[in-house]
């Protein structure tokens, strides 16, 4: 009999945030095919996910909970636990922009974004780490970055500060981690065709600007990231700690 493959989830259980769309469907996707068990968090319902990862044969259960939310994000992680069993991979990848110039930008449109994209993120990670420590079991985290955690951007502040956040969340929890088994790293996408990009790609001066910018010449997709998380999620990447992967055409190379 051959050695298991490095690169297979086969009997993990992971949670993947943010899964009903976009990159969180990608992964989801991904996670399944890779032989994981999915627990698919979104704020709506995820009929269109639950299907493609059944047609894939895969397993998937939809979880319900507005991340906005930090206590209820700690909740449903702790009820999913003792509900679905140990979950063994958790993607924090649910996540809001908000636009506006910096000298008008709303406290609302500041918060709204923290508690998505950081609070909840921490939360989860500290959920998955404290009940993985007091089981004496290995964990996976890989957090969704992006290419704004190591730039500025423009009339986006609390969506560049909550990435920058999420590298810092991703360090400091790998440091204090890695010795009990816990893997912390994040992913940083570049310009990943998603809903939340369909308005500049609607648009052919910024769409042409930005494709101007990545090396690739291409936008990215929601594939192109569910195979580096399935990398980070599994075996392979067993002495990866506090690592940012970015998946993004080349864009933070040039
Ligand atoms: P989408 O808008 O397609 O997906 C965002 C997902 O997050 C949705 O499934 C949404 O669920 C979920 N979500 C948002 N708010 C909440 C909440 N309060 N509670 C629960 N779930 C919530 O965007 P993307 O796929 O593009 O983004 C996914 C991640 O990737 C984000 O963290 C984003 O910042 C990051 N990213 C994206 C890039 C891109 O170019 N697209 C580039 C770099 C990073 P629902 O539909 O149920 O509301």
């Amino acid at each position: 009999m051959s050695a298991p493959s490095p690169f297979s989830l086969s009997g993990r259980t992971v949670m993947v945030t943010g899964a009903n769309t976009g990159i969180g469907q990608g992964i989801a996707v991904a996670v399944a095919r890779a032989g994981a068990r999915v627990l698919g968090v979104g704020r709506s319902a995820m009929d269109a996910t639950a299907r493609r990862i059944n047609d894939e044969a895969g397993s998937f259960v939809a979880i319900t909970c507005d991340l906005g939310d930090a206590r209820a994000a700690r909740a449903m992680f702790e009820k999913a636990w003792a509900e679905h069993g140990p979950v063994d991979g958790l993607v924090n990848n649910a996540g809001i922009i908000r636009r506006a110039d910096a000298v008008d930008f709303s406290e609302d449109d500041w918060d709204d974004v923290l508690d998505v994209n950081l609070k909840s993120m921490f939360v989860l990670c500290q959920a998955l780490g404290r009940m993985a420590i007091a089981a004496g079991r290995p964990g996976k985290i890989v957090n969704i970055a992006s290419v704004l955690s190591f730039q500025g951007g423009i009339r986006v502040a609390s969506y560049t500060a909550a990435k920058h956040g999420a590298v810092g969340v991703t360090r400091i929890l790998a440091n204090e981690w890695a010795g009990k088994g816990i893997n912390v790293n994040a992913i940083a996408p570049g310009y990943i065709d998603t809903n939340n990009t369909a308005a500049l790609i609607a648009d052919p001066d910024r769409n042409a600007a930005i494709l101007a910018r990545i090396p690739a010449g291409r936008w990215g997709s929601p594939e192109d990231i569910g195979g580096t998380a399935v990398f980070l999620l599994a075996p392979a990447s067993d002495y990866m700690h506090g690592a940012v992967v970015p998946v993004d055409g080349g864009w933070l190379a040039r």
